[in-house]
């Protein structure tokens, strides 16, 4: 599947413990990337600075569902069962 204009969740539900740009230490979980612009797309796509971890995520029916909500509830369950 593609990925959903306008989604940004796996950008915001998840910690992502590598570093980014603006975030050195990672990403909390909830917290939203600081590399996200105003129409959330990330402003590091195709750039070498982009986190090897963002660049393996691939969309999934299983993870995005079918809204950005679906999408947060299900990364965030996954975050707190691999806490
Ligand atoms: S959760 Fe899925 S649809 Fe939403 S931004 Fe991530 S990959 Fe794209
Ligand atoms: S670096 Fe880009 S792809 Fe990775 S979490 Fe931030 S906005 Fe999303």
């Amino acid at each position: 599947m593609n990925c959903r204009p306008a989604c940004a969740a796996c950008c915001i539900a998840p910690s992502i413990s590598s570093a980014i740009p603006g975030m050195p230490h990672g990403k909390p979980a909830g917290a939203r990337c600081v590399q996200l612009d105003a129409d959330d797309r990330c402003l590091l796509f195709g750039r070498p600075q982009r986190p090897a971890v963002c660049a393996s995520l691939a969309p999934s029916a299983e993870m995005c569902g079918s809204s950005r909500e679906q999408a947060m509830a299900w990364i965030t369950q996954l975050e707190r069962a691999t806490r």
